[in-house]
């Protein structure tokens, strides 16, 4: 079906900006690994994904909404289906007062932090460097410095497998640690995030401190997507793998990070079959030294 002219053509009348074919997702990926999708697209509006999303259904053909998959690897033998990536949807809309702020699936964090730097709002300074777009965040409850998203949001936007879309209140809604859990073909087309009013000053000093942080402790300089495994309850997963002396490990073109044991880098030419074998042999030590099953907290997608 994907590769039949009429469904192709079919998806380019519906979306306005790109659809691209057989695309490999190293180049989208921020750990720069992953096979070909069959099919990458960006709708440009709610309306445009709703109807690729009903046309997918109708064709029975798989797909998975992204956002800037920076907690993603695919694999090198690609993802069979449609990659539907929500990196066009990046309104953003801010209400005095409410003290909300309301972001479209696509935008950006950095874009809400500096939002909440200039008008002065308390609350998403633990956004700051987490390179992610609300979609993927809001998906994975992302979190850092003691928060995680669910703390500010008081609404998300869902458009559910059959194309209707609800907003959900947040205590209607199963967050857990890294994860949103929501009913398979749901889609998330934005947050609405409450927050407090506060010293512009001072959430400037803490967004700079917590930067400053993130530069000494993490190795930004290489390709990654973050931390790999969830944390254990009461131990970091970082603290396991540098206490059985898996830093620096290597395989082809991966390495878990001397500076942190969470990472995994991409030296350059890394395959993602380098990273999950790196994920396989790390989860398998740790199991057999300390009893203790690592979570992934990176989603993996795709086949060999
Ligand atoms: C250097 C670095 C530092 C990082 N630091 C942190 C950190 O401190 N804390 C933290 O929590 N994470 C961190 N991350 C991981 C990552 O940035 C976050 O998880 C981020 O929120 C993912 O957003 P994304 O848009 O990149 O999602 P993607 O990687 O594109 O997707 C992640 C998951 O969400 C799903 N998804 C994406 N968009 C949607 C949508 N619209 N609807 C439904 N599902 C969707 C995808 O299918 C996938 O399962 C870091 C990553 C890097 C590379």
């Amino acid at each position: 079906m994907i590769r039949d002219k009429i469904f192709q053509e079919k998806l380019e009348s519906i979306v306005s900006d790109k659809v691209l074919f057989n695309e490999p997702m190293y180049r989208h990926t921020s750990i720069g690994v992953g096979g070909m999708a069959d099919v990458l697209i960006f709708p440009g509006s709610i309306e445009e994904l709703s109807q690729v999303t009903s046309y997918l259904r109708d064709c029975d053909v798989p797909f998975i909404p992204v956002g800037n998959c920076t907690n993603l690897i695919v694999r090198d033998g690609g993802y069979r289906g449609v990659l539907i990536s929500l990196t066009v949807l990046t309104a953003i809309e801010f209400k005095p007062s409410a003290l909300s702020v309301y972001a479209e699936a696509g935008v950006p964090f950095s874009e809400i932090v500096n939002l909440s730097i200039k008008e002065s709002l308390t609350g998403m300074e633990f956004c700051a460097g987490i390179p992610g777009s609300v979609g993927g965040g809001v998906k994975m409850n992302a979190g850092a410095f003691g928060s995680e998203l669910k703390d500010v949001i008081e609404t998300v936007s869902l458009m559910n497998g059959k194309g209707d879309t609800k907003v959900a209140v947040k205590n209607a809604l199963k967050f857990g640690y890294r994860n949103l859990d929501l009913p398979e073909g749901t889609v998330i087309l934005g947050a609405k995030f409450l927050l407090t009013k506060g010293s512009g000053e001072k959430i400037r000093e803490r967004v700079s401190e917590i930067i400053s942080i993130r530069k000494k402790k993490h190795p930004l300089e290489y390709r990654s997507a973050g931390s790999i495994f969830k944390n254990p309850p009461d131990i970091s997963a970082g603290k396991i793998i540098d206490d059985i002396g898996l830093k620096g490990k290597q395989i082809g073109g991966a390495k878990i990070s001397e500076m942190h044991g969470n990472f995994i880098l991409n030296s350059g030419k890394a395959k993602a079959k380098d990273i999950i074998d790196l994920i396989d042999i790390t989860q398998k030590k740790v199991w057999e030294e300390r009893g203790i099953h690592l979570e992934t907290e990176v989603k993996i997608i795709g086949v060999d």
